[in-house]
This record gives C-alpha cells, sequence and structure tokens, in this order.
C-alpha cells in the first residue's frame, strides 16, 4: 500500500538536463506512467507549423487549440503522442518542431488547453498506479500538490553534448554551436515567459546531474522519494 496521498512524482528542468531519460527510468522502476509533457507542447507546435498558424492571434489560436484531439499512449519505457490520431512521436523531435513547441508555449490558450490535458491524464494514473510527469512547469503549475519534485540542472556544456547526441541518434545532422544556439535561446525563452515560466518549485530537489550517471540521478531520486514517503508514514 502506497502510503502517498497522491502517487505523483514531478521533473521540471532545462533542455539536455537529463530530465527525460530519469523520468523515464524513474517511472518503470516505481510501475508509475510516464508522461512527457514537452511531447505535448511539441505536438501544437508540429501541427501549428503545418497549419501555418498565425500566434500573434491569441484568439484564434483559442478556437484552433480547443480542436485539435491530443492524444497519448504508454510504449515500453516510454510514451507515444498524437494528434487527431495521427502519431506524431517521430516527427516532432527536430530542432525546427523544438523552435515551434517553445513559441506555442507562450502563448496562454495553448497553456491552458494543455494544462487541462496534463491533469487528466495525471489524475487518471494517479487513480490507476501513478505517474512521473517531466517538463517545465510541473511542481509549479500543473502538479503543485506532487508530494515528491526534482528540478534537474547540468553545466551549459554537458546540456549542449546530451542534446546533440540526441539529434545525431534520431540521424539528424547537426552542428554543436547550432544545438548551443538552440538550447540557449529556447531556454531563454521558456525561463522568461509571462504564464509558467520554467523555474524549480520553491519545494523542488534541486540535482545537478554534470557529474552523474542516469544510475546516479535516479538512485539520488529513489533516495529523496524514500524519505519523503518515511516522513509521510511517520
Ligand atoms: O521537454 P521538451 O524539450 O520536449 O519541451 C519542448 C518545449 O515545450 C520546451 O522548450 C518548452 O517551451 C515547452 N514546454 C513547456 N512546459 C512544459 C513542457 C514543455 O513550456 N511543461
Amino acid at each position: 500500500m502506497d502510503v502517498f496521498r497522491r502517487n505523483i512524482i514531478a521533473i521540471d528542468g532545462p533542455a539536455g538536463s537529463g530530465k527525460s531519460s530519469a523520468a523515464r527510468l524513474l517511472a518503470k522502476k516505481l510501475g508509475y506512467l510516464y508522461l512527457d509533457t514537452g511531447a505535448l507542447y511539441r505536438a501544437v507546435g508540429w501541427k501549428a507549423l503545418k497549419e501555418g498558424m498565425n500566434l500573434q492571434d491569441e484568439a484564434a489560436v483559442k478556437v484552433w487549440c480547443a480542436k485539435l484531439d491530443l492524444t497519448v499512449k504508454p510504449d515500453g519505457d516510454g510514451m507515444r503522442v498524437y494528434v487527431n490520431d495521427q502519431d506524431v512521436s517521430g516527427e516532432i523531435r527536430t530542432p525546427e518542431v523544438s523552435r515551434a513547441a517553445a513559441a506555442v508555449a507562450v502563448v496562454p490558450a495553448v497553456r491552458r488547453r494543455l494544462l487541462g490535458i496534463q491533469r487528466a491524464i495525471g489524475e487518471k494514473a494517479v487513480a490507476q498506479c501513478g505517474v512521473v510527469v517531466e517538463g517545465r512547469d510541473i511542481g509549479t503549475v500543473v502538479f503543485p500538490d506532487a508530494p515528491v519534485k526534482f528540478f534537474l540542472e547540468a553545466s551549459p556544456e554537458v546540456r549542449v553534448k546530451r542534446r546533440h547526441r540526441e539529434l545525431e541518434q534520431q540521424g539528424l545532422t547537426v552542428d554543436l554551436s547550432a544545438t548551443r544556439r538552440e538550447i540557449d535561446t529556447r531556454d531563454l525563452k521558456d525561463a522568461s515567459r509571462e504564464v509558467a515560466p520554467m523555474k524549480p518549485a520553491a519545494d523542488a530537489m534541486r540535482i545537478d546531474s554534470t557529474a552523474l550517471t542516469l544510475e546516479g540521478v535516479v538512485s539520488a531520486m529513489g533516495e529523496a522519494i524514500f524519505k519523503k514517503r518515511s516522513e509521510i508514514a511517520d
């Protein structure tokens, strides 16, 4: 029997901080659902690019975005995302879609719509098992009452290398300086936007993953979860 009132683990952090890999592995170890909220922003960004949406016209974006059918399905240790039943999980990983995701993420109507979707998926998972949710505003806005929150960080050099490796693994050839520009611009945009900016929640545990292996990060998370569970049980 789990002593957590709500089995939600929130993981936030900038691009390349290692949060996706850590969230996936942690979810697997806990037997929780893994929810990658960035994939939802990417899916909206992908669709906006495809349809040439004018993101300045917030009223139009609100109507447009309300009609989008966005769904996710667990897939092995990961997750697939669908827009109007089309599986876009592969297409949303390009640098172009990363930029589009950060652009749609500043639009309040998009954030409101995705907030509802993220909470609905999370609540359903909590009722069944639990959920590890990763993003930029999970501990601050989406699930501010999550019992355990992490904010992952890493040096800029390591983050650029990780992101570059990720793109190479997808068969994309992008030079290192372009990758650095991509994540610098995106992180600045994510941290400085007016609605739900990326920042650590006041009660988040900060983990610097620069010198840690993936197992090292997840084991630090496991210890923090164990400690929190013991505190709650006392
Ligand atoms: O995590 P990922 O790099 O896939 O996220 C893509 C973009 O989606 C981020 O740069 C950010 O602009 C946006 N995002 C967000 N809030 C979240 C998750 C992602 O604004 N919770």
